[in-house]
């Protein structure tokens, strides 16, 4: 109720009432739901190699005691298994560290052109694995941006691993580095880009690509030792350094990813 307008102590003219909070419950319970789901997508993520292992010791304990053989194979099964909960279990550990900093941007000059260098360096021998030649197009001198060197290498190691990983039949895979024509008033932008000539993903899946345990294919993801949480770590650490995380895709085209980060002026 709001009553007729009335002269206070000062002579100024209020009006009595009621004052009205408003919380916004759906986007609260939007990010419990969210939160809970997680919970049970990790929980279920860590099930499947834990009960595996318990099973196989359970048969090297029972059945296959003296077969020396099945020890042998068995034990390669769980060291496998092992490390497939060791790398989810450093990827949540990574994705919580970089939320924590979410609201802190980084200070730091940080050379792009040397993170992107080592990080194809460390990826020349995976890629020549696979099959894929790396070809970069890159600066010739330093580009800086306020960065986390650690967290640029990770989003340059996330993209071009995937892009090799997934983008294996095309053999090729572009990694691009330079800086934006800068645009009216925006400060100036430097545009990291990955670009495989595989089979691409389809539309309906591209929007969803970086929520948590998002994959299109969950077996091939697992086969290939992904743990679904490389593209949600590369968007956070890319909304921390202030910069945007692009993807286009047409499937039988390969997939391009491009991270766009204001420029900083010098180290
Ligand atoms: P994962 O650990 O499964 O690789 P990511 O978060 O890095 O998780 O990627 C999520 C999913 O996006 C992958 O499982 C894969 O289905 C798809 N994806 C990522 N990069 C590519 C690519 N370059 N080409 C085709 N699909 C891709």
């Amino acid at each position: 109720h709001i009553g007729p307008l009335r002269p206070d102590a000062s002579g100024a003219e209020v009006r009595p009432g009621v004052v009205l909070f408003f919380r916004d419950l759906t986007s609260a319970r939007r990010l419990e739901a969210m939160r809970a789901d997680f919970v049970a997508n990790a929980s279920h993520e860590l099930r499947t190699p834990l009960a595996s292992v318990l099973g196989f010791i359970e048969t090297l304990q029972g059945p296959a005691r003296n077969d020396a053989a099945a020890r042998e194979r068995f034990l390669d099964i769980m060291r496998g298994q092992a490390h497939r909960m060791k790398r989810l279990v450093d990827d949540l550990l990574s994705l919580s560290r970089i939320e924590m900093r979410a609201h802190v941007p980084p200070t730091r000059p940080e050379d792009l052109t040397a993170v992107v260098k080592h990080m194809i360096e460390t990826l020349t021998p995976l890629s020549r694995e696979r099959g894929v030649a790396i070809q970069a197009s890159l600066p010739d001198g330093p580009l800086f941006v306020l960065g986390d060197r650690d967290e640029l290498l990770r989003v340059a190691e996330n993209l071009i691993e995937n892009a090799v990983k997934y983008g294996e039949t095309g053999q090729r895979v572009d990694v691009n580095l330079g800086r934006v024509a800068a645009e009216g008033t925006q400060p100036p932008q430097v545009a990291f880009s990955v670009r495989d000539y595989g089979p691409g993903i389809a539309p309906e899946h591209l929007p969803r690509l970086t929520e948590r345990f998002y994959r299109v294919d969950v077996a091939q993801s697992r086969e290939k030792g992904g743990t679904g949480l490389g593209l949600a770590i590369v968007k956070h650490i890319v909304q921390r350094h202030r910069g945007h995380l692009d993807i286009a895709s047409e499937p039988g085209q390969g997939a391009c990813f491009t991270v766009t980060l204001p420029e900083a002026s010098r180290g």
